[in-house]
C-alpha cells in the first residue's frame, strides 16, 4: 500500500509498505478521505499538536473509511462497515481521567499524531474509537467529524448557552462556519462573524445565515457580547475576543497561538463584568452529538471542503507552495463508498 510519512522536520516521504495488521481489540480501515488541518500544519513544522508526533509518522487524524478487518476481540465492527475515528486515545489511569476531564491526559495518544493515521491506504485503530457513520452521511463528509467534535467540545464545556445570547464568532475559517453552524444548533439567534475580505464575507452571511458580519480590515467590531468565540489565535484577535464581551460573558479561545503567545487584557473589566476566559482542547465524548448534528443537517460542511488533493499533492499544501481555498481533504480512495 501507499504511505504518506512524516520523515523529519517538513520532510514527507511517499513508501510502499505492507498493510498492517490488526491487534486483538483493533480495526483494520481502508482509508477513504483525510482532511488536512492547521494541526497538521503544526506536526509539518515541528511544533506540538495535542500531543507530539515523533516521526516517522504517517499523519491523518481526521479521516474516514471501510473496515476491512477486525481483531479477534472486536465484536462491534465487520468488513465493509462505513466509520469515522476519534483520532484521540486516553490512557484511563492518569489523575485527569480519573477525574473525567479526559482532555487534560498526561498519556495522550492520538491517530495520526503518536500513532499512524489516515494518510496511507489503510491503518489500524482500536475499536474504542471507531464509529459506525449512518448511510445518509458521506465518506467526505465523515472526514470532517474530528473537526466538528473539537467545536461540539467547546459547546459542552460553555455554560448555559441561552437564545436570547448574542455570539460573535472572530475569524472565517474553516472551524469558524462550523462555529457559526453549532451555535445555530444550540439556540443562539444573534450570530456576527468577522473576516477580512469582503466577498467572501458576503458569501459566508448568506451560506450561513448570519446576521451580521465585519470586515475587520476596515471597521470596528460594532457591539458587546455574550457568547465570543475566538477561532484565529493571533494576540490581536485574543485582545479583541475579551474587550468585545458583555456583563457576565463568556469567552472561548479555541484558535491555536504559538506556545510562548501572550496577550494582554483589562483584569479590571474581567473582574467587573465578572466574564469567563476559557480554553477548548480537543474533543472528549463528543462524537455521538457530531453525528446528531451531522445526519439532521444542522452541520453541513459539504460547501466547505473545496480543496480535494491527492496524496501526492499534501507536501506542497503542508509547505504552503500549493495556494488552497477552503478545507482541504485527501482523497486517499475516492472510489469507497
Ligand atoms: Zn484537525
Ligand atoms: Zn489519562
Amino acid at each position: 500500500m501507499k504511505a504518506l510519512v512524516m520523515t523529519g522536520k517538513q520532510e514527507m516521504k511517499m513508501e510502499e509498505r505492507e498493510i498492517p495488521t490488526p491487534k486483538d481489540n483493533e480495526v483494520l480501515i481502508e482509508t477513504a478521505y483525510a482532511g488536512i488541518c492547521g494541526t497538521d500544519n503544526a506536526l509539518f513544522n515541528g511544533l506540538p499538536g495535542s500531543a507530539d508526533a515523533v516521526p516517522p509518522i504517517v499523519l491523518g487524524h481526521e479521516n474516514s473509511g471501510v473496515v476491512k478487518a477486525v481483531g479477534k476481540d472486536v465484536t462491534n465492527f465487520k468488513e465493509g462497515d462505513r466509520v469515522s475515528v476519534d483520532p484521540n486515545i486516553y490512557c484511563g489511569k492518569c489523575f485527569y481521567c480519573h477525574i473525567g476531564l479526559f482532555e487534560e491526559c498526561d498519556n495522550l495518544s492520538a491517530v495520526g499524531v503518536t500513532r499512524d493515521g489516515g494518510l496511507e491506504q489503510y491503518f489500524t485503530a482500536p475499536d474504542t474509537v471507531v464509529y459506525h457513520i449512518p448511510d445518509s452521511v458521506s465518506l467526505k463528509e465523515a472526514c470532517s467529524m474530528e473537526p466538528i467534535s473539537c467545536g461540539v467540545h467547546t459547546m459542552h464545556i460553555m455554560d448555559n448557552i441561552q437564545p436570547h445570547m448574542n455570539a460573535l464568532i472572530i475569524g472565517d475559517g474553516y472551524m469558524a462556519k462550523i462555529f457559526a453552524q453549532l451555535l445555530r444548533a444550540y439556540g443562539v439567534q444573534d450570530i456576527t462573524m468577522t473576516g477580512r475580505h469582503d466577498d467572501l464575507l458576503a458569501q459566508e452571511q448568506k451560506q450561513l445565515n448570519l446576521n451580521h458580519v465585519v470586515n475587520t480590515t476596515k471597521e470596528e467590531i460594532p457591539s458587546n457580547y455574550d457568547i465570543v468565540i475566538e477561532a484565529v489565535g493571533t494576540p490581536e484577535t485574543q485582545e479583541a475576543a475579551v474587550k468585545h464581551t458583555n456583563k457576565g460573558a463568556q469567552v472561548m479561545m479555541f484558535g491555536v497561538g504559538a506556545p510562548g503567545q501572550t496577550f494582554s487584557m483589562n483584569t479590571y473589566e474581567i473582574f467587573k463584568k465578572q466574564l469567563t476566559v476559557k480554553g477548548s482542547m480537543i474533543n472528549p465524548n463528543s462524537f455521538e452529538d457530531t453525528l446528531a448534528l451531522l445526519e439532521s443537517g444542522a452541520v453541513d460542511i459539504t460547501p466547505f471542503q473545496a480543496n480535494v488533493i491527492s496524496l501526492d499533492e499534501v507536501e506542497g499544501v503542508l509547505n504552503h507552495t500549493t495556494p488552497k481555498v477552503g478545507k482541504t481533504v485527501v482523497a486517499v480512495n475516492p472510489d469507497l463508498k
